[in-house]
């Protein structure tokens, strides 16, 4: 996972007062962490919607509302009611959707190791990351595609806790 919880997204505070509430591709660049993440142009990506280079104030906490951390609270929640965007499921959604470079639905074994690739600071050779690459898929994939599907991605991170490693931490 994207080290999201480090992200500090203070300096948008006020989006909603330049231009109507648009944000543009270079208010997200303002935010440093966002800009030394090895996944931040991802996760601007996934703010914006499909082909625009525009996100209005609602689209934009729509989307932020996915790194809230779950109060406790919100645990014991009615289990009929619809679902927090910053439900696990959702998160994991969201995460996926950060590494499917392609859109295509599914990991493959390149983009694996691209994400690896930004994950992973240390010298390790592609050789190696190819490797880490193959042994992730071959233990998740269930349909024998070699890629990794929403599914297979939800049934493989099963046991980590995401809520807490795709929050952002809110410094107000
Ligand atoms: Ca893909
Ligand atoms: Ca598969």
């Amino acid at each position: 996972f994207p080290t999201v919880k480090s992200l500090a997204l203070q300096p948008v505070h006020q989006p909603g007062q330049r231009r109507d509430g648009i944000l543009s591709h270079e208010d997200f660049l303002r935010i440093p962490e966002l800009v030394i993440n090895p996944l931040g142009d991802r996760i601007i990506n996934v703010f914006f919607p499909e082909g625009e280079d525009q996100v209005n104030f609602r689209g934009f906490m729509r989307t932020l509302a996915h790194f809230r951390p779950i109060e406790d609270n919100e645990k014991s929640k009615d289990v009929n009611g619809p679902e927090p965007l910053n439900s696990r499921s959702n998160k994991l959604q969201f995460a996926f959707r950060l590494y499917d470079f392609d859109k295509d639905d599914k990991l493959s074994r390149g983009e694996l190791i691209q994400v690896l690739h930004l994950m992973v600071r240390v010298n390790i050779s592609d050789e190696q990351l190819g490797s880490i690459a193959d042994r992730t898929i071959q233990e998740a994939d269930q349909d024998g595609d070699s890629a990794i599907s929403l599914t297979e991605f939800v049934k493989v991170l099963e046991k980590v806790d995401v809520e807490q490693k795709m929050s952002i931490q809110f410094l107000h």
